[in-house]
């Protein structure tokens, strides 16, 4: 396949047909089209962009590239929700369950952690014995019988995403409105979904910084998923602070768990009852929105997410009675405090220092196939708001050594600031895009 004659048209600004769109997925997923060339081509789309029609294009082209999930009909819908991804962010462990003891089915493909970003599978994989590669046919099987499952993208889905996030992230051709439509939606899309929540989230440890630039994609999105036939809304959501008191593998699940025993962070509990509820009204399930937020509490308060949850550990391969022994019992070799230097109100917990903080002692990774430390991380954070004496402690830092747990414990102090008068309060949901 020639492809030169398309990256010119790009390059010149040029519209694409869908055939040439279409054809050029399927060449570069059977190995026919070099990334150098790919690379051109996506470069051109960077500073020429797609319009909305390519868009959908792609987005096809790159979902029909592999295996596309397909459940058997059921009256329970198929929904799923997607985070672009931030610090403490673990709303996906407790919401599947939630989502399955709401009557709905929930195949949810996940991803894995990059940079400051955690990622859902490498906080499951902390809990020993979980698996996360499954193949189609099992993924189907687990939806229907327990009605969640959380796993990671099998190698027959979707893989010229895979190939060209891949060839993205080394060429500096991620930043594209389009592309990033186009590869999120893909691997959504081949969920067979009828509904789907969009997490965007912007600030200063997001993938979009300002709130302008996430409102720009979940629209992208939105519009693009609605018109593929699955039924999508997105949040804009405050990524400046974490979410909830923990960042790190396993004390994220820790959190995640404490969330579904009806003791977790209250900014954690109203993320995730806000999402279910949004499902819930998407799937025509409630009539509005407050009495689907009141079904989605209740059913949380009612402790039988916490019993799907442990179902769909052992499902993927946990002991649970293991799980229940050492779990809560598993700690880095280090934990030490870090305290606050003087009295008053905690203005700031900068969610991007606390992410470079997690990532470097190792619970998170620089490039893609670096190993993590399911142990490291922060806990107890101090939130915005929150009134401390001299000395408190404002987080502690779990380290896989003394002077790694110095050197964090120095940088974690500078991610606070703390003032003589409580800061104004910032909405964790700044927007609803319909
Ligand atoms: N996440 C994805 O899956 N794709 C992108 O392009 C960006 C973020």
């Amino acid at each position: 396949m020639n492809v030169l004659p398309l990256i010119e048209a790009k390059r010149d600004g040029k519209t694409l047909s869908e055939e040439q769109i279409y054809s050029t997925i399927a060449a570069y997923t059977r190995g026919e089209v070099p990334d150098y060339q790919m690379a051109a081509l996506l470069m051109a789309i960077v500073f020429r962009g797609l319009d909305a029609s390519e868009t959908r294009t792609l987005t096809v082209a790159l979902r029909d590239s592999g295996r596309r999930l397909e459940f058997p009909q059921d009256s329970r819908p198929l929904v799923d929700k997607h985070s672009t991804g931030g610090v403490g962010d673990k709303v996906s462990l407790v919401l599947a369950p939630l989502l399955a003891c709401l009557g709905f089915r929930v195949p949810m493909i996940s991803g894995r952690g990059l940079g400051i970003t955690g990622g859902t599978l490498d906080k499951l994989e902390s809990i020993p014995g979980f698996t996360t590669a499954l193949p189609v046919t099992r993924i189907v099987e687990q939806v229907q019988e327990i009605g969640c499952v959380i796993c990671g993208q099998s190698e027959d889905m979707v893989p010229a995403d895979k190939a060209l996030y891949a060839l993205r992230d080394v060429t500096g051709t991620v930043p594209s409105i389009p592309l990033i439509t186009a590869s999120i939606l893909s691997k959504k899309l081949a969920e067979g979904l009828d509904c789907l929540l969009l997490d965007v989230k912007f600030g200063a440890a997001a993938f979009m910084q300002t709130e302008a630039q996430a409102r720009e994609l979940a629209t992208s999105m939105v519009r693009l998923a609605n018109e593929c036939g699955v039924k999508t809304r997105a949040l804009l959501t405050d990524m400046n602070v974490p979410l909830g008191c923990a960042a790190g593998n396993l004390l994220e699940v820790r959190e995640a768990v404490e969330c579904l025993e009806g003791r977790g962070p209250a900014d954690l509990e109203q993320l995730v009852v806000e999402s279910a509820a949004h499902l819930l009204t998407l799937a025509q399930q409630c009539s509005d929105h407050k009495s689907a937020r009141n079904r989605a509490l209740e059913v949380l308060r009612s402790r039988k997410p916490l019993a799907k949850w442990e179902q769909m550990l052992t499902a993927q391969g946990v002991d649970i009675d293991a799980y229940h022994k050492e779990v809560s019992h598993r700690f880095a070799p280090v934990v030490t405090e870090v305290r606050a230097d003087r009295e008053g109100f905690v203005q700031q917990c900068d969610a991007r220092e606390i992410g470079e903080v997690v990532r470097d002692l190792g619970g998170g990774r620089m490039h893609k196939d670096a190993p993590i430390n399911p142990l490291v991380g922060v806990d107890q954070l101090a939130r915005p708001g929150e009134c401390v004496t001299r000395n408190a402690v404002v987080c502690r830092v779990h380290a896989a050594s003394a002077r790694d747990a110095e050197v964090a414990a120095q940088r974690l102090s500078a991610a606070f600031s703390i003032g003589e008068h409580a800061p104004g309060s910032t909405l964790l949901v700044a927007d609803v895009i319909a």
